[in-house]
């Protein structure tokens, strides 16, 4: 069965079947199937969010928590939910036929099954981010023989794909001349030296899409580079306070040679084919952010509706009523949100703004307002990892860790307002 085919071949989970977890590792009714109303979604994509939710269920529900729990190294990358997940076509969702799923609404769809992979695990959507939305985007500029070479290893998810942009001087401001990592022209490519830091997947990573300056131009260049050439040395993972199974590390490059033909897009023109890769994360972290979002109100839903307080369940305590009700409405605008600049990016928008960023902007800083609000429903046991009396495990913690840093990265939130308010105000005024 191909790509195409896996992807169309699952069925619609029967309605009313929810997957459920390991007991003691609360994963609660969805309240997103009594609350979100499809009016929209195209035929093509209509289907992939039980696809997703099914994989998910059976791949990395299971080992979610686990993944949470270890601290970064190389041995901790979650192998086994990467290929399951890519097993059941997550991963073709993004691509074009040949090697994809062909979709017509690739980015619509990519960002469902992110939304899914959030609900269980933030890191995981992180990882898949990195895959199937920065990587995907970027190899779309790829000469036809260089995807042909390494889109199928991405797809089945044999081979981890990495992105960089970030550098330790140059991160939210990638401009020529912030970047230190320079590709000097060869006669038969380039020679690049430098060093990127916080990239997702790098110690386990085959390829790399990386930014460069081109030489000693006001011009960056884009380039597909093999992991495993001379000159590419990988630091030890970093330990951070969530996101643990997004294991990020520096890259070294010590003249390493790169051929002229993984140039992603023109020579001089790698900016252009960063922030469109960019574009399309902002747009995938705005549903982790949504599917993060909706995991704290189905555990503060499930709390309500049985802790009794003063003689009566503290749902009935008007103020967690008030605040639910808030945070679902959020929930469903930023959900409709991210979907609209995923139609925007799919009907041929370069940058889907000032949606994409609305959408990441908005959904993320709500995946940290209803983690705050879920783990205050649930009082000390929200920030218990385990009760040592009875073993009970609590979620609560990990998603509020976990949820910070889709506020920072792939566009600070507070860079992604100056983008919005440019489209009020114009570039004149706001810079
Ligand atoms: C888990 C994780 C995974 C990552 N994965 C990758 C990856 O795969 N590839 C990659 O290239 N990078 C990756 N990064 C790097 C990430 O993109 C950067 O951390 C992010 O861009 C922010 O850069 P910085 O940390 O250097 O913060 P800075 O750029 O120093 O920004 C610090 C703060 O300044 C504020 N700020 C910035 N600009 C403005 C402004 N215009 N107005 C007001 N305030 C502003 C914001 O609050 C921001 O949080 C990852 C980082 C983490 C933590």
């Amino acid at each position: 069965m191909d790509a195409a085919e896996r992807v169309s071949a699952v069925e619609p989970r029967p309605a009313g079947v929810e997957p459920r977890p390991a007991p003691g590792q609360a994963a609660p009714v969805r309240t997103q199937d009594r609350t979100w109303h499809d009016v929209f979604l195209p035929p093509d994509v209509a289907h992939v969010r039980d696809m997703a939710r099914t994989s998910v269920a059976k791949h990395l529900a299971p080992v979610a928590r686990e993944i949470a729990r270890t601290p970064e190294s190389r041995e901790a990358f979650p192998w086994d939910a990467f290929r399951g997940l890519a097993g059941d076509g997550c991963f073709a969702v993004p691509f074009p036929e040949p090697h994809g799923a062909g979709l017509e609404h690739p980015m619509l769809a990519t960002c469902i099954v992110t939304e899914e992979i959030a609900y269980e695990s933030s890191s995981m959507a992180g990882v898949y981010d990195g895959q199937c939305i920065l990587n995907a985007r970027c190899l779309s500029f790829a000469r036809p023989e260089v995807r042909d070479r390494v889109l199928p290893a991405l797809i089945s998810g044999e081979s981890a794909f990495s992105f960089a942009t970030t550098e330790p001087d140059a991160s939210s401001d990638l401009s020529p001349d912030t970047l230190r990592t320079v590709a000097t022209r060869t006669g038969s490519g380039y020679l690049l030296n430098g060093r990127k830091c916080w990239i997702t997947n790098s110690v386990v990573a085959d390829w790399l899409c990386v930014l460069c300056r081109d030489g000693e131009e006001q011009a960056m260049t884009m380039l597909l580079v093999d992991m495993r050439s001379p000159g590419v040395t990988v630091g030890e993972p970093d330990l951070k306070m969530g996101h643990h199974g997004q294991i990020t590390a520096d890259i070294l490059f010590e003249d390493v040679e790169v051929p002229a033909a993984h140039v992603l897009g023109e020579p001089g023109r790698g900016l252009g084919v960063a922030l469109a890769s960019l574009a399309a994360g902002r747009v995938g972290i705005g549903a982790a952010g949504v599917g993060v979002a909706q995991a704290a109100l189905d555990l503060a839903v499930e709390r309500l509706g049985t802790r009794v307080l003063f003689g009566k369940k503290l749902g009935e305590m008007q103020h967690w009523q008030y605040r639910l009700a808030e945070h679902a409405t959020a929930l469903e605008a930023a959900r409709s949100l991210y979907q609209k600049a995923a139609v925007r990016l799919d009907r041929g928008d370069r940058s889907g703004e000032p949606e994409a960023s609305m959408a990441k902007s908005f959904a993320t800083k709500l995946a940290n307002d209803v983690a705050r609000d879920a783990l205050q429903v649930y009082g000390g046991y929200g920030f218990a990892k385990r009760i040592a009396a009875t073993g009970d495990e609590y979620r609560l913690e990990e998603i509020y860790r976990d949820a910070k840093i889709l506020e920072i990265f792939e566009g600070a939130n507070e860079v992604l307002q100056w983008v919005i308010a440019r489209h009020l105000l114009g570039r004149d005024l706001t810079g």
